[in-house]
């Protein structure tokens, strides 16, 4: 596996995502174990850890395409808020060593506490096909 990542593997097509976004510099799937209805990593195609051994123009460009799919979610599914995260190191934790940002989508008086619940693989098929841009 290229790196030994399983992020890299994904933007390989080596191993299946949940897809619902992708172009030259980004590709964005469902979390498989998600803290929210919706939620959603956006990474780089190329490789990097975290924040801090990101190219200026990688976070820039990736960025934008977080917004726009953050905007997509917001109306193509019930939301009315989101978080973006993006964690550095296991301090922080950081499982997955490729950089990314998670898009969160929130409800007004959820009960979020970050916290993850196992996917169901059926609803996260049905989700990205609905969602893919
Ligand atoms: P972090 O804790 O910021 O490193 O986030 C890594 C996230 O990747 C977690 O929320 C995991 O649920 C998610 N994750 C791990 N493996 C996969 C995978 N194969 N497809 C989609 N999401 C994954
Ligand atoms: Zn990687």
């Amino acid at each position: 596996m290229k790196n030994n990542c399983i992020f890299c593997a994904i933007a390989e097509g080596e191993i299946p995502s949940f897809k619902v976004y992708e172009d030259d510099v980004a590709l964005a799937y469902l979390d498989i174990n998600p803290f929210s209805f919706g939620h959603t990593l956006v990474i780089p195609k190329v490789h990097t850890e975290g924040l801090l051994d990101t190219p200026d123009e990688t976070l820039a460009a990736v960025l934008a395409r977080v917004k726009k799919i953050a905007a997509h979610i917001k109306t193509a599914l019930p939301c009315d808020g989101f978080n973006i995260l993006q964690n550095n190191g296991e301090a922080a934790g950081q499982t997955v060593k490729h950089v990314h940002f998670h898009i969160v989508p929130r409800m007004n008086g959820d009960t979020l506490f970050f916290e993850n619940h196992k996917g169901d693989m059926d609803a996260l098929k049905r989700l990205a096909d609905r969602l893919r841009m």
